[in-house]
């Protein structure tokens, strides 16, 4: 069996979301399970988070169909539950219920093969485990994370203490505003190098992203994408297929970097096409790359 490249805590969840296209009831969803699909693209991922027994085991089957190891989910209680909805403005899901279930005091004790992986995301989860699983992992090359406001709001500190230690920090336009109380993303992409990351990426759901760091910046575009059903779990892709891709890789150069942030930009079109997991489970590496190309030709002038 080939060793996990990519250690992913995140939540593994059921939503429901209605966006202006349709509804989807108590399907697959979680920041673990849309980041770590995306990256299964480019190597193997294992997955750090907790479902309860009313998870079905369709949708685990559905991981470890990627090549995903799921030895680090354990079972028990109940599962996290999202409820979200969107409106004309598709780049701000409101919430309109969390329940944590079992994450609420999951304490994870990460398999042994995982503590040495080189590669660690940090999704969108209590930034305590965040910390929790950042601290098992014996010596980390490449560690991004992501979050939400639900944290932002409930444990900022902690939020700053993750941020101190990672890489990479990805943050959405609002989110960025919100942690730093600015309303200019350059600014807020300053602050955020002041506490560590080296890079500082923020993401503009359709309209793009811009990755900072000290003395560059990039700025990559957005996909002119005619069927968009639902963006939810858009942040996540992009972030599997970020780090999936430097994992495959190997290198972090900034030159490298730039293209992750591209298949991640492109991973995360495809996803806003469809509810849940549906046009991840039937994307392949061939759309991919031809997706990719055209994201190279549209900066071409
Ligand atoms: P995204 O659209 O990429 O920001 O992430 C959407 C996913 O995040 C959904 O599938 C939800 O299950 C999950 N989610 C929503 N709220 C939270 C939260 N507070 N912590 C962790 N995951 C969440």
């Amino acid at each position: 069996m080939k060793m996990v490249d990519l250690v992913i805590v995140g939540s593994v969840a059921i939503d429901s979301i209605e966006t202006p296209f349709g509804k989807a009831d108590n399907v697959l969803g979680g920041a673990a399970t849309y980041s770590s699909i995306a990256a299964s693209f480019f190597c193997k991922p294992g997955i750090v988070a907790v479902v309860g027994n009313d998870f079905p085991k369709e949708h685990l089957d559905l991981l470890k169909s990627r090549g995903i190891d799921i030895e680090g989910i354990e079972k028990k209680g109940a599962s996290f539950r999202w409820k979200g909805y969107y409106e004309y403005d598709m780049n701000e899901a409101k919430t309109i219920n969390t329940e944590l279930g079992s994450f609420a005091d999951f304490k994870p004790q990460l398999p042994e093969e995982y503590t040495n992986a080189r590669y660690v995301f940090l999704a969108n989860i209590d930034p305590e485990l965040q910390l929790n699983v950042l601290g098992q992992i014996k010596k980390p090359k490449l560690v991004v994370m992501d979050t939400m406001n639900y944290w932002i709001n409930t444990k900022r500190e902690k939020l700053l203490e993750v941020m101190k230690k990672v890489d990479v920090l990805l943050l959405n336009d609002s989110e960025a505003r919100q942690l730093f109380q600015t309303p200019n993303l350059v600014k807020a992409a300053g602050n955020a190098l002041e506490l560590g990351p080296k890079y500082a990426i923020i993401k503009k759901g359709e309209h793009g992203a811009l990755m900072f760091t000290k003395n560059s910046h990039f700025s990559a575009p957005s996909y002119p994408l005619e069927n968009i059903k639902d963006p939810t779990g858009c942040g996540d892709s992009f972030a599997g297929a970020f780090i999936g891709y430097l994992a495959k890789t190997g290198d972090e150069s900034e030159q490298h970097i730039r293209k992750a942030i591209i298949y991640g930009s492109t991973i995360a079109s495809f996803n806003a096409e469809d509810f849940s997991l549906n046009r991840l489970k039937r994307l392949t590496k061939q759309e991919i790359e031809l997706r990719y190309r055209e994201f190279v030709d549209i900066r071409n002038f």
